[in-house]
């Protein structure tokens, strides 16, 4: 069975058809809703199309792009999260953490505010949480220890989702019982494909991230495809949804291979 440890579920075509799609086709995954309006629209998926009993789990939380507009609903953001969260005991918290490209970056910034929040919440509730950073591995571990993070407990496990860290990063993370998921994108840095060649085999999660840009990304007429029938039904909606599935498959099994490879690599 094939298991997507992180994917935009909400954001692909068709997501309804596509999660029974993927349900017959044995894909099971993590889904990811990181903006607070996608957190309802994802639960609702969740009941309607028992993901549950096909092996699937739900990531609920606030990216580090969307904190801007998270801070104008502030109070409703903060006990929304835990609200949804409380539905099901495995649900995880994410995703969050620091990215330099968006706004809002600087040391002690919205972006730190969310990531220490929802850390410290997936603290308290015990369940994992999936971290997303781009720019500052460093300052991410060092908010980590301080809000708790590395002091024994694997109540709460840091996966860093789309790893693109070196060697010393890696090591930092597994000695407080995290995991790391590798993306397509983790095995493009030498740094990062050297560390990943020597994670121990169950420290390491695969992942796609697909979202809406995945399917564009395979090019030309999906994407046109999906705006035309953007009602569910219709046999232009099925191939959309048989092409994501395939895309998927394909991606998850290319990744992990590359990854598989590197460990097998004579060192
Ligand atoms: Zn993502």
């Amino acid at each position: 069975m094939a298991f997507d440890n992180h994917m935009h579920l909400g954001r692909l075509p068709h997501p309804s058809r596509l999660a029974q799609a993927l349900g017959q086709a044995g894909y099971a995954y993590n889904a990811v809703a990181c903006e607070p309006e996608e957190w309802e629209p994802l639960w609702e998926l969740w009941l309607s199309e028992g993901l549950k009993s096909k092996g699937c789990n739900l990531v609920l939380g606030i990216h580090p792009m969307a904190v801007q507009r998270a801070a104008e609903t502030h109070k409703q953001g903060l006990r929304g999260l835990r609200q949804v969260l409380e539905r099901d005991s495995n649900f995880q918290v994410g995703e969050t953490g620091l990215d330099r490209r968006f706004p809002e970056y600087s040391e002690g910034g919205l972006q730190e505010q969310w990531f220490v929040f929802q850390a410290e919440l997936a603290l308290e509730l015990q369940r994992d949480l999936q971290i997303h950073c781009v720019g500052d591995y460093g300052r991410a571990l060092k908010l980590l220890r301080q809000v708790g993070y590395g002091k024994g407990t694997a109540a709460s496990r840091p996966i860093f989702h789309r790893f693109g860290g070196d060697m010393g990063t890696a090591r930092q993370i597994l000695d407080m019982g995290g995991l790391i998921s590798v993306h397509q994108s983790s095995l493009e840095k030498k740094s990062s494909r050297a560390a990943i060649a020597c994670i121990p085999a169950e420290r390491l999660l695969f992942e796609t991230d697909a979202d809406e840009s995945f399917c564009t990304k395979f090019g030309g007429g999906l994407q046109v495809k999906n705006e035309v029938t953007h009602v569910e039904g219709g046999d232009d909606a099925g191939d959309v949804v048989e092409n994501t599935v395939r895309r998927l498959l394909q991606s998850l099994r290319d990744v992990r291979e590359a990854a598989e490879n590197l460990q097998n690599l004579p060192r």
